[in-house]
């Protein structure tokens, strides 16, 4: 069997870390089991849909690597959901029905005041028809046998049929709701796994008889708990959960991809850098039921880990023009996000204030100056000239070092000095050595 999975969002508004996560469960099981990842654009509701979020889902699909196979949009499969209505109804698995909201409303609190579970009741099919009403319509749910499913997240699930009602399908002006044209498109597209949040899982259990009515075995489903916020950890730099923020923050999208990857499973968050790697451990098994915790600072922690060991090659295209691979490897290690690289390329490269320093710290950059001028720039000008210094002067630690980095770099504190100062070169080395021990 070809695995086959889809994300399905609505093209009502921008992604968010939930259903990014959502998308990314599906695109690894369909990359690890080498199947077939599907977009199926939800676009029935054509007040709130809107061509702008649909290319923005796109966009940011596109932005994280989790580029589909194929899209599909249901505003263009109308045809499709009438010729399979009929059929159902055919069948006398749909029905008409032509209750007004509060009737229903009524009768759900009659119920529940009397105790009882506030299930639809089916009109007889004789019942009188109201005079210039238009139908909406219901999917007549088989009360035997039960509903049952092995969920590769839940486990073992059961519904009594009894206690659902029947679902409306489509409304009076004829428009769908999601559920019927969701199984109707599964079973088009050859969908073999429905990976989707738990809030879907009473769906589910209709739309198994939607898929039996249709002549069809149902696909796999896995329900995964909900994502939900870190309690107040809400962090000020990456201010929201929404797909647009987290790019204009900089964030590395497999840095994002990482830690949604992985909470609320039993692996722990890493910072991996290809979705092959993060495909290659992906397990339903490792799912955890309860709810999972996104917490921003997790995702800056990983991207922070992730860029200080990412080579040149893989973000090259995204430094300023003119930085080098020495410059990208002398500054990756001191990086919590990509653009701040621009700040310390200017400290490196650029005209520093040379620092207000002590009389002792002077004479000792005055000697560091005086060994730079004959050291062998081409080895390791960094090990040479503290080995040196600590020689000819018998300081070592921070006093020897404070001051060097003051001298050289402006800044109290930053990327480890070796590749720094071999990034950096000698002319300019020696010109900020001597600025500081003149000022
Ligand atoms: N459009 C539905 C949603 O976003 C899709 C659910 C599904 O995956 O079937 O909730």
């Amino acid at each position: 069997m070809t695995v086959v999975t889809r994300f399905a969002p609505s093209p009502t508004g921008r992604l968010h870390v939930g259903n990014i996560r959502t998308a990314l469960h599906n695109f690894l099981f369909a990359r690890k089991e080498g199947g077939t990842f599907l977009l199926r654009i939800d676009d029935t509701d054509r007040e709130r849909s809107t061509a702008e979020f649909d290319q923005a889902i796109r966009h940011d699909l596109d932005w994280l690597g989790l580029t589909p196979d194929a899209i599909v949009r249901q505003s263009e499969r109308f045809d499709l959901y009438e010729r399979e209505f009929e059929k159902l109804k055919a069948a006398g698995r749909v029905y008409a029905c032509y209750e007004t909201p509060e009737e229903l409303e009524l009768r759900r609190k009659v119920l529940l005041g009397r105790g009882l579970p506030p299930v639809y009741e089916r009109k007889a099919a004789d019942a009188p028809v109201p005079e210039g009403r238009a139908p909406h319509w219901r999917f007549r749910l088989d009360h035997d046998p039960p509903i049952a499913w092995t969920d590769l997240i839940r486990g073992e699930q059961k519904f009594d049929p009894k206690l659902l009602s029947d679902p409306v399908v489509r409304r009076e002006d004829g428009s769908w709701l999601y559920l019927l044209p969701s199984v109707i498109d599964d079973i088009d597209l050859g969908i073999t796994h429905v990976v989707r949040g738990e809030d879907h899982v009473s769906n589910s259990a209709v739309q198994i008889q939607m898929f039996e009515a249709l002549g069809s075995e149902p696909p796999q489903f896995a329900h995964e708990a909900l994502l939900v916020a870190a309690e107040g950890k809400l962090s000020k730099r990456l201010g929201s959960y929404g797909a647009q923020h987290l790019r204009d923050e900089g964030v590395e999208p497999i840095a994002l991809l990482d830690a949604l990857a992985r909470i609320g499973t039993s692996q722990p968050v890493e910072p991996l850098v290809s979705l092959d790697e993060l495909a290659e451990t992906f397990d339903f098994s490792t799912f955890g039921r309860a709810p999972a915790h996104f917490d921003p600072h997790e995702v800056e922690l990983v991207n922070a880990r992730l860029l200080h060991h990412l080579d040149y090659a893989s973000v090259a295209d995204r430094l300023p023009a003119g930085a080098s691979e020495a410059d990208w490897l002398a500054l990756r290690g001191n990086l919590e996000r990509i653009g701040d690289f621009g700040d310390w390329l200017a400290v490196l490269h650029g005209n520093i204030e040379p620092p207000e320093l002590g009389h002792d710290e002077r004479l000792l950059i005055k000697e560091a100056s005086a060994i730079a001028r004959t050291l062998d720039w081409s080895a390791e000008p960094w090990r040479a000239l503290a080995d040196a210094l600590k020689r000819t002067t018998g300081k070592k630690g921070r006093e020897l070092f404070h001051p060097l980095r003051l001298a050289l770099t402006g800044r109290e504190s930053g990327p480890e000095m070796a590749p720094l100062l071999a990034a950096m070169g000698k002319e300019r080395a020696m010109a900020r050595l001597d600025a500081a021990a003149s000022r």
